[in-house]
């Protein structure tokens, strides 16, 4: 088949990786910069310019699209869809993955098991979301986050309230989130392709830091995962109308409780941490859904 990958970073680790597995394959693949399409809406038939020229005979894409031009790369892989070229993560699936609120209203209208989380706007509705969420120490994050930047552990009532009217008083939006305590510094990020988790580590945090994240220093591990996790983890991917998602989830004393479902995973922490070929899992999920084309239920 031929397969486009939509990149701005063509030499970053999983760019790479996907191409290679991609030729490996015996596939035609290249990685074009998602902001060099054009979107041309005045012919008949939806259209894509490439750098100033009619983009050529696609089969699949794999959009890799960073968080800072979701919009315009959203725009792009609609109007991929739009002349049916296969993509295994939609434009909607992407843009609803972006947003942490909408995700979470998505997610919890669907029965996946999250953090309790409130959002608020007014004052005076602050203290109470606090108190509704299960009280201090709370944690507290801005919508636009990544990397945990922006997620917040506030020890005291007082002292979340001060930093979400800070917070608000600098126009960002807040949401206000149950601390997990007994997931101490740990999370779980699942790689799902297609129907199935075909990759799995835990993360953890260094020293008392509460976050994660490897940009934070947090460590990393393969994870065999129980049946719940799996099927968690699939279901909020399939929710999310992502075939290709990466999805985080904190170990509490009920369960998996669905953080976040990232529609641009990274591969690099990953496939290093469980030596699994997740480039090679998700190229041939592709290969399989171009050559035997499997109807969305919910899109028809
Ligand atoms: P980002 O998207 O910026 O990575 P996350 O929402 O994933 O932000 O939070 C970063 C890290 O903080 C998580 O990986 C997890 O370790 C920790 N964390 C986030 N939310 C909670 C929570 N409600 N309870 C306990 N730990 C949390």
């Amino acid at each position: 088949m031929k397969i486009a990958i939509l990149s701005r970073a063509p030499r970053a680790y999983s760019t790479q990786r996907l191409r290679a597995a991609a030729l490996d394959r015996g596939h035609d693949v290249k990685v074009l910069n998602t902001l060099r399409f054009a979107i041309d809406l005045s012919s008949d038939v939806p259209d894509l310019q490439f750098r100033g020229r009619r983009l050529s005979e696609y089969d699949a894409i794999i959009p890799r699209i960073g968080n800072s031009i979701t919009y315009y790369g959203t725009a792009v892989v609609r109007q991929f869809e739009q002349m049916d070229v296969y993509t295994p993560n939609t434009a909607n699936g992407i843009a609803n993955s972006r947003d942490k609120l909408r995700a979470n209203q998505i997610l919890s209208r669907h029965g996946i098991a999250m953090p309790a989380t409130a959002f608020v706007r007014n004052r005076a509705d602050v203290v109470p979301a606090i108190e509704r969420v299960g009280g201090a120490p709370v944690v507290l994050k801005l919508l636009e986050g990544t990397q945990g930047i922006g997620v917040i552990l506030a020890p005291e009532i007082k002292v979340a309230e001060a930093i979400v009217e800070t917070l608000q008083s600098a126009r960002q939006n807040v949401l206000i989130q149950r601390f997990i305590k007994e997931s101490r510094g740990r999370d779980i990020r699942a790689l799902v392709v297609g129907d199935r988790v075909v990759a799995a580590m835990r993360r953890s945090a260094k020293g008392d830091e509460f976050r994660s994240n490897v940009h934070r220093g947090g460590s990393v591990e393969p994870v065999a995962l129980t049946e719940e996790y799996e099927r968690t983890a699939v279901r909020a991917a399939q929710i999310m109308g992502l075939k290709v998602a990466g999805v985080d989830m904190l170990e509490s004393d009920e369960g998996p409780l669905v953080m976040e479902v990232n529609s641009s995973p990274g591969l690099q922490g990953i496939e290093e941490a469980t030596k699994l070929d997740v480039a090679g899992a998700i190229v041939d999920y592709i290969a399989n859904q171009v050559a035997f084309p499997q109807i969305d239920v919910r899109e028809r």
